[in-house]
């Protein structure tokens, strides 16, 4: 008799409240997504598990768009860092992200190097986009502190006023493969929802009781795609009067780019530019620095403008 295994919860978003602590939630974990993304390129481990790390962050954020068309970016930047550039986002349950560092400075710094060691002064910005109203709402803060989880609790701290708790946990699974898991946890009193608020109090009693139990959370509880996300919700708050799990989201990888797109930026550069950026062959080729994928245009695509 073998224990047959249970099914792995992965690649999923769900909610929750606890309305009598004016508290809401996200739990995530990805695996196949994170995988995908990951193996459009050959990201030394370091790189590997801060995009993981950053795509589950991107996941538990962009869950809570209401609006089923509107956009979470997450953007790491920094002048002289040696990760330059992060970018992750989330559309309509699609996952996308990418890193720039310099693979020879990432080197010297060994296996584990630490937030600060890859980014240096570095920056987050989380921008959300609404489709809906149009609206966009971008905040900044400094990338500092030891890890992504806490860059984030920061920005919603000093952005939105909001006391907030993130975990984050990675793992892997048989085959050696990458599981991210995520939890997300923030206070609204009075079911207040809005950016601007008056006060904010980080010692709330209600505050202080569930960021007590969110802290409870391991990595290896999140990362464990055995365990269902329903049941880490309720691992954490079985003993709360009531818990709501709202309606979970599907998370897939997915990237916007596009040939018709490309030609048509391509076809606003000056002829001789374009001339410039073909080969011996006449062909310009663009890469997409989310999927690495290759858009060949030849430059025979770009007839003369009639005068
Ligand atoms: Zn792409």
């Amino acid at each position: 008799m073998t224990d047959t295994p249970r099914p792995a919860d992965l690649d999923r978003a769900i909610g929750f409240t606890l309305p009598e602590r004016n508290a809401r939630g996200r739990v995530t974990r990805l695996g196949p997504v994170l995988d995908e993304i990951l193996s459009a390129h050959a990201y030394p481990p370091p790189i590997e598990r801060l995009l993981a790390e950053a795509l589950t962050l991107t996941a538990l954020l962009g869950s809570t768009l209401k609006d089923a068309g509107g956009q979470l970016t997450l953007q790491a930047q920094t002048q002289h860092g040696i990760v330059s550039l992060m970018v992750c986002d989330y559309k309509g349950g699609e996952l996308r992200g990418y890193v720039q560092y310099d693979a020879d400075r990432l080197a010297l710094l060994g296996k584990n190097p630490s937030l600060f060691a890859m980014f240096n002064q570095g920056y987050l910005a989380v921008t959300f986009d609404q489709a809906a109203t149009g609206e966009r709402y971008q905040g900044i803060v400094p990338l500092d502190g030891d890890s992504i989880a806490q860059a984030a609790e920061s920005y919603f701290l000093q952005s939105e006023q909001i006391p907030s708790l993130v975990r984050l946990g990675l793992g892997r699974d048989a085959e050696g493969r990458l599981i991210a898991g995520g939890l997300f946890l923030q206070h609204l009193p009075e079911g207040e929802e809005g950016r601007e608020r008056l006060h904010t109090r980080l010692d709330h009693p209600e505050w202080g009781h569930v960021e007590a139990l969110g802290a409870t959370m391991g990595a290896d509880e999140l990362a464990d795609s055995s365990i269902p996300l329903e049941n880490l919700v309720w691992r954490l708050f079985n003993e709360e009067s009531e818990v709501r799990v709202l309606a979970g989201a599907e998370l897939s990888r997915g990237c916007r780019c596009d040939a018709e797109y490309i030609t048509q930026v391509l076809g606003k550069f000056p002829p001789e530019e374009r001339q410039a950026m073909a080969d011996a062959e006449g062909m310009i080729t663009v890469d997409c620095a989310f999927c690495a994928r290759n858009f060949p245009v030849p430059l025979s695509d770009f007839t003369a403008s009639p005068l």
